[in-house]
């Protein structure tokens, strides 16, 4: 059998749209799932657009999300170069290829692919005038994807412009050849020129790839493909905003693939095993954010506490709540509680400021619901007396004096803790209740008491 041989093949625009990454991705897991080799090949004839830069920020979106590409930019293989924009003799060469088999002809400047088949005129309703047809055997593709296509070009095309570039039908079925890819699995919209590259391939005497055409990934609500400017389209975007890049991986595989069974979250490894073309999906794939940060959620709770703190560490330092000789232990054990929590690394410095910082804000809305019920000054004040006497600082211990409490005064247990989580944090969420006191300690929780009480003495709650 044939070793499998992939490519992704850009043009590198200055962002990495959510789509590209995923053909990207569905390229590297059939290779991976083969055994075969993945190649990055870049599509890169737009000399306006295809710079330096926007290449840059191709290569790290693909770096980001682990995709390595076994032959490309900065990974030679025995098919180089990698670039078209490096590959002009190889294009020469074809070329010279379909002028001995008389299959090009000039006009405008231009040089034309000419389709084989039986010529005729017929007249253009839009051009408003007569044209010249062609009657070619329809080209007939089994796509990996969408099964049986059947299309027939009906006119030559252009494979060099006037100005001497050549076009993108061309170089990319040239390519695809020179590179000996096998398979060419890409997005939907490249569904429409399939007949234009086989009739080439067959010009070049080359069997047809197996094609791949994925469904397009439509925005998160409403008709329409996702667009550039559609919030989460670029990949850069989820970096900057510090989701795992496991996650954003992940949810990929899901756009337009599932497992077949309910699994979200599911190890890279075993994606790769479960991963085949006819396991991708006809019908279009909704873009989800709600899921994205569900799978981001899972990732980022399941990492190791060590990987966690030390991924946490530089955001909090940024954000000026942990200096950087900041205990590690210390640390830890705050981040133990908390992880198991928080959303995202994008939510942590919100959801933990105030275990590094006594005059953090008390959130209207939670002080508001906490004030209107019972007397929870009066409660603090209870609490206080329980706590300063405690004896041992742990969660037994804490557990029979709220028990205690809530027996002396007659009052329930949401009585005590809404308040006094409020009094210690600011806010209503959070960590659990004992390990919440139990890791900022007594001294900090008895000061945060005083300030609480003296804050809400002075404020008359409003509704
Ligand atoms: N450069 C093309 C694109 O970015 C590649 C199409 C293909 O994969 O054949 O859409």
């Amino acid at each position: 059998m044939n070793e499998v041989r992939v490519r992704f093949a850009p043009s590198p625009t200055g962002f990495f749209h959510i789509g590209s990454a995923r053909t990207a991705l569905f390229n590297w897991l059939y290779a991976r799932h083969t055994g075969g080799t993945f190649v990055l090949r870049i599509e890169d004839t737009d000399k306006e657009r295809n710079t330096e830069e926007a290449l840059q920020v191709l290569l790290d979106g693909m770096r980001w999300l682990g995709l390595d590409w076994d032959e490309g930019p900065e990974k030679d293989g025995a098919f180089g170069p990698y670039f078209q924009s490096e590959r002009g003799t190889v294009y020469q060469e074809y070329l010279d290829k379909l002028r001995e088999q008389d299959r090009v002809y000039e006009k405008d400047g231009a040089i034309w692919f000419k389709l084989e088949g039986e010529r005729y005129t017929a007249y253009d309703e839009r051009l408003k005038k007569e044209i010249e047809k062609v009657k070619a055997e329809p080209i007939v593709i089994e796509d990996a994807v969408r099964g049986r296509v059947e299309r027939a070009e009906e006119k030559d095309f252009v494979i060099f412009r006037a100005n001497g570039e050549p076009v993108f039908h061309f170089v990319n079925v040239v390519d695809d050849i020179s590179m000996g890819i096998t398979h060419v699995i890409r997005g939907e919209d490249h569904l429409s020129n399939t007949s234009k590259h086989c009739e080439l391939f067959k010009a070049f005497g080359h069997p047809y790839p197996v094609f791949a055409h994925i469904p397009l990934i439509l925005k998160s609500s409403g008709p329409g493909k996702m667009s550039k400017r559609d919030e989460g389209a670029l990949i850069e975007d989820y970096a900057k905003r510090m989701f795992l890049p496991e996650a954003v991986r992940n949810y990929l595989c899901l756009l337009g693939w599932s497992p077949k069974d309910d699994r979200e979250v599911i190890p890279i490894n075993e994606i790769i095993e479960l991963f085949d073309l006819p396991g991708i999906n006809k019908g279009n794939a909704r873009f989800d954010e709600k899921k994205l940060s569900f799978v981001n959620t899972e990732y980022v709770r399941a990492m190791p506490l060590e990987t966690f703190t030390w991924m946490a560490r530089p955001i909090l330092n940024e954000q000026g709540l942990v200096s950087e000789d900041f205990d590690e232990t210390r640390l830890q054990a705050i981040l133990a509680i908390c992880q198991p929590k928080v959303q995202s690394f994008e939510d942590l410095p919100g959801f933990v400021s105030y275990f590094f910082k006594d005059d953090f804000a008390y959130d209207e809305k939670a002080a508001r619901k906490v004030m209107k019920k019972g007397d929870p000054l009066k409660r603090i004040e209870e609490f206080k007396a329980g706590l300063a006497s405690l004896e041992s600082w742990d969660s037994a211990s804490l557990d029979a004096l709220v028990a205690a409490l809530v027996e002396t005064h007659g009052a329930s247990l949401g009585e005590f803790i809404q308040p006094a989580r409020l009094a210690v944090s600011g806010t209503n969420r959070g960590p659990g209740f004992n390990e919440l006191i139990l890791t900022l300690g007594q001294a900090a929780v008895l000061k945060r008491f005083d300030r609480f009480l003296e804050t809400m003495a002075q404020e008359t709650p409003t509704d």
